[in-house]
């Protein structure tokens, strides 16, 4: 079959080595890709918000299963086009993609059907949220109700902070739309993990725990970002974790998916945190996350075009995992996430003894360059974090990483907590 994937970061990258190693996969199409992804698949000079393109591309190279990456073209209807074309593609509609799209909705979707997240009132009104803030104190966090490219969540430690974060979304548009409603939600402690499920109508295939480190610098300091390294398994969770996971928030909001007529196909993606009271909702995302998705999909054994395709026509799907743990370091450009500069060499960092998932890269003349904020991933496998993780960092410490920085501490807290 071909396969075509529409996305251009690490997450695609691990999407197309994956499916490159499929035997079903006869060809594999990425639009657009990057330096990366054309070592495994054909790239394609079709943006991903390009809809009419990308149908028009499906088409012509009789493509059997489209799989979407990032959360924009999901949330204006890329899938929606797909299927009134009868082409096969993963990934949710528009509405289901709410999940993500706004925070209010999934927020009510979750009280509605109790499911455990921590307490929240939306605001349009800077008045009524002020009052709000005063009233509950901090700390607490504000959230952009749309889409913010993973900017729009201010974890206020004082009242100050919490006021001036909904005053500059609210009454500065400081994300436009996407703040016009914010929530603002209790905070919760605990710690975070990710928990990524194929789903389409009531199957549900869970994928392996990962967990995230968002801050850009080491002991979670720094500003939030994209994500800055990952590794899975999360072996230090209590054994119960996952399962409860799953019977108390993934099977219920599935079935409320359902019941709400708004019936989910794709990836449901959990952000965790496993309070004293167990794990409770902090987001859900309506895609595969980056970078969890590429130490995940590290451990797969399963073939995956044959397990998306047969989870599409309702057979009965298994997962089959690597025993190993991998840990994926996030590469970044000196600056990000603000302002940093693109088209450095990385010639000489792409030398270092390890895999890399591609992100923010591209061919020029003299090499592979960068071409974003976060450009690789470094993943090693190993039987524990810590054997993974002195791996990675031996590969990276060999080589010259100037321009660039990442952190050195992803996977310590599983060290520091089994
Ligand atoms: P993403 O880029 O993952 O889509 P996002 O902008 O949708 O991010 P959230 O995942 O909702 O934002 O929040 C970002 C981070 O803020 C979380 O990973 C978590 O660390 C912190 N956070 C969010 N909500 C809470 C909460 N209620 N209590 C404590 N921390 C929180």
């Amino acid at each position: 079959m071909n396969v075509l994937v529409v996305g251009r970061g690490g997450r695609e990258h691990a999407l197309c080595y994956k499916f490159s190693k499929d035997e079903a996969v006869s060809k594999l199409f990425c639009a657009p890709g990057n330096a990366g992804i054309a070592e495994h698949a054909e790239c394609v000079n079709i943006t991903e918000t390009d809809q009419k393109g990308l149908i028009e591309f499906a088409k012509k190279n009789n493509i059997a299963l489209t799989v979407i990456g990032p959360e924009q073209p999901l949330a204006e209807g890329l899938t929606d086009l797909f299927l009134a074309e009868g082409l096969k593609v993963f990934g949710p509609t528009k509405k289901a993609s709410a999940i993500e799209g706004s925070k209010a909705f999934a927020k009510e979707l979750m009280k509605k059907y109790n499911i455990p997240t921590a307490g929240y009132e939306t605001f349009t009104n800077y008045q009524e949220a002020s009052a709000y803030i005063k009233k509950k104190g901090a700390p607490i966090v504000i959230k952009a109700d749309g889409l913010a490219a993973g900017k729009g969540v201010v974890v206020a430690t004082t009242e100050v902070d919490a006021l001036a974060a909904a005053e500059d979304m609210l009454e500065h548009n400081r994300f436009g739309r996407s703040s016009a409603k914010i929530v603002v939600e209790d905070f919760l402690d605990g710690e975070e993990f990710s928990f990524m499920c194929l789903v389409h109508g009531e199957a549900i295939i869970p994928l392996a725990l990962a967990q995230d480190h968002k801050r850009a610098y080491d002991n979670d300091e720094g500003p939030n970002t994209g994500g800055m390294g990952a590794y899975s398994p999360v072996r230090h969770l209590p054994d119960e974790t996952e399962e409860k996971a799953m019977t108390d928030i993934i099977q219920p909001v599935v079935q409320a998916m359902i019941k709400e007529d708004l019936p989910f196909t794709g990836v449901l993606y959990a952000g965790l945190i496993l309070t004293e009271d167990g794990p409770k909702v902090i987001e859900f995302n309506a895609r595969f996350g980056d970078p969890e998705t590429q130490v995940v999909l590290h451990r797969l054994k399963s073939d995956l075009a044959t397990l998306l395709l047969d989870l599409l026509q309702g057979k009965a799907v298994k997962t089959e995992w690597s025993s190993d743990t991998v840990v994926g370091v996030v590469i970044a450009s000196e600056g990000y996430p603000g302002e940093y500069k693109k088209e450095q060499p990385l010639n000489d960092l792409l030398k270092a003894d390890t895999f890399f998932y591609h992100a923010g890269t591209k061919k020029a003349d003299t090499g592979i360059v960068s071409d974003g904020g976060r450009v690789l991933l470094a993943a090693c496998a190993g039987n524990s974090v810590a054997a993974a993780g002195k791996q990675v960092y031996q590969a990276l410490e060999a080589v010259s990483t100037d321009a660039f920085f990442y952190r050195k501490d992803i996977g310590n807290k599983a060290l520091e907590r089994s």
